[in-house]
C-alpha cells in the first residue's frame, strides 16, 4: 500500500478551510512531552493568543481537546444540572444539536424557533423568557454555518441577562472571521473550532468561560456526568497556577499548529481579518449575482465567511458540486436538513478568504453551471 497523498483541493465548503503552509510546517515539528516545561510555556502563549482572538481577559480560555462539537458539549454539560430548564434558539442544524445535548444532560429544552436562513429574532427570545421565568441558561449560535445567517448575539445576550440567565454562544464559525467581543458583549461561555476561520486542521475547540460561568460550575449540586469534560478536572492541566497535572495527553502537534495560526491572526490583526472576510465575501456575492443566481440570506444577516446560494429550478445541485470537485478541485458544501437540495454553501474562511480564490471559484462555478 503506498503512502497516502491527498489531492490538492481548494476548500470552499463549510469547513475545513485550507491550512496555511506555515501552520502545516508547525504541525510537523518534533513532538515533545505534554508536561515538558517548554510545552507548558507554549500552552500559556496559546491561552494568551486565544484571549486576543476572543477579545477577552477570561482566565479560563483554552483549547479543549476535541472538535467544535466537543466544545459545545463541554459548555453545556458543565453549565446544566439535571432538571434545569434551558432556552435553545434554533435557526439551523447546530441549534438543533444543542437541544439534543441539553436533553442528554437531563435538562428541559425550551425552543425559540426561527426559519432557517434567518437570524434569531430577539423579540421571540424575550417572549419565551417572559413566559418561563425559571430558566437560567440561554444557548444560541452566532454564525449558523448550515444556513449562512448571522444572529445578533450582543442583543440576545442582553435580553438573556435581563432575565437572570447565563448564555452559551456557539462561535465555531465566527472566531477570526467576524466581529466577536466576548468581554464587551458579556458572553458567559463560548466554544469555537479550529478548522473554520482559524484555518487549522480540525480537532481542537477553543473555549472561554467568564467568572459568572465558572462560579456556576463550581457551585453545582451534582457532579458533571462526564469525567473527561468536567471543567474542574480539565483545569488541573489547563488552569492557572504553577502546577500542571496530568488529565489527558494533549494533542501536542495540533497545538503547535494552533499556536502558529493564532500568531498569524495576531500579525494580520483581528480587525483586518474581519475586514478581509467581509471584502472577499462581497466580491463573491456580486459575482454570483452576475451569474444570475440569488444569495439565500438577506444582506443584513449574511455571514461573510459562509455564503449560501439558492439552487435555481431545474439544476441538480449535487452534479454541480461533483463537477467542481472533479474538474476544478474545488470543494463546496450542500444544504443540510430542510435545505438539502435547495442551497449551496460556499465558504470563504481564514486562509481561503482571498481575492484570487474568489475569482478562481467564480469562473469554475460558471463552467460547472454550463456543463453539469
Ligand atoms: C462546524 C460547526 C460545529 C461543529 O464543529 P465540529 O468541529 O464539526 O465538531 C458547531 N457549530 C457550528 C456553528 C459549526 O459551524
Amino acid at each position: 500500500m503506498p503512502t497516502f497523498n491527498p489531492p490538492k483541493r481548494l476548500l470552499m465548503g463549510p469547513g475545513p478551510s485550507n491550512v496555511s503552509p506555515k501552520v502545516l510546517e508547525a504541525l510537523a515539528l518534533p513532538t515533545i512531552g505534554h508536561l515538558d516545561p517548554r510545552f507548558v510555556e507554549l500552552m500559556d502563549e496559546i491561552k494568551e493568543l486565544l484571549q486576543y482572538a476572543f477579545q477577552t481577559n477570561n482566565e479560563v480560555t483554552f483549547p479543549f481537546s476535541g472538535p467544535g462539537s466537543a466544545g459545545m458539549e463541554l459548555c453545556l454539560i458543565n453549565l446544566i444540572e439535571p432538571g434545569d430548564k434551558v432556552v435553545v434558539c434554533i435557526n439551523g442544524v447546530f441549534g438543533g444539536r444543542m437541544k439534543q445535548i441539553v436533553e442528554r444532560c437531563g435538562g428541559t429544552p425550551i425552543v425559540v424557533e426561527q426559519d432557517w436562513g434567518k437570524a434569531v429574532d430577539p423579540e421571540k427570545l424575550e417572549e419565551i423568557l417572559k413566559q418561563n421565568q425559571d430558566v437560567n441558561l440561554v444557548a444560541f449560535v452566532h454564525a449558523e454555518t448550515s444556513t449562512g445567517a448571522r444572529s445578533d448575539i450582543k442583543t440576545l445576550t442582553q435580553i438573556a441577562h435581563s432575565y437572570n440567565c447565563l448564555v452559551v454562544a456557539d462561535t465555531v464559525t465566527s472566531l477570526g472571521g467576524i466581529e466577536l467581543k466576548i468581554d464587551e458583549w458579556d458572553i458567559d461561555a463560548s466554544y469555537s473550532g479550529t478548522q473554520k476561520c482559524l484555518s487549522c486542521p480540525p480537532g481542537l475547540s477553543p473555549v472561554t468561560f467568564n467568572q459568572k460561568a465558572v462560579d456556576k460550575i463550581k457551585n453545582r449540586k451534582s457532579s458533571v456526568q462526564s469525567w473527561f469534560m468536567d471543567i474542574n478536572l480539565v483545569l488541573g492541566y489547563w488552569g492557572q497556577g504553577a502546577k500542571r497535572t496530568y488529565h489527558h495527553t494533549a494533542p501536542i502537534n495540533s497545538l503547535y499548529g494552533l499556536h502558529k495560526a493564532l500568531l498569524l491572526l495576531k500579525e494580520e490583526g483581528l480587525e483586518n481579518a474581519w475586514e478581509r472576510h467581509q471584502k472577499n465575501s462581497e466580491l463573491l456575492c456580486k459575482g454570483v449575482e452576475e451569474l444570475g443566481l440569488n444569495i439565500f440570506v438577506k444582506e443584513e444577516e449574511r455571514l461573510p465567511e459562509l455564503v449560501t446560494v439558492t439552487v435555481p429550478n431545474g439544476i441538480d445541485e449535487a452534479k454541480v458540486r461533483s463537477y467542481l470537485l472533479n474538474e476544478h478541485n474545488i470543494e463546496i458544501g450542500a444544504g443540510l436538513g430542510v435545505l438539502a437540495g435547495k442551497i449551496w454553501r460556499i465558504g470563504l474562511m481564514g486562509y481561503t478568504s482571498n481575492e484570487e480564490n474568489v475569482k478562481t471559484f467564480l469562473s469554475a462555478f460558471q463552467d460547472a453551471l454550463k456543463n453539469k
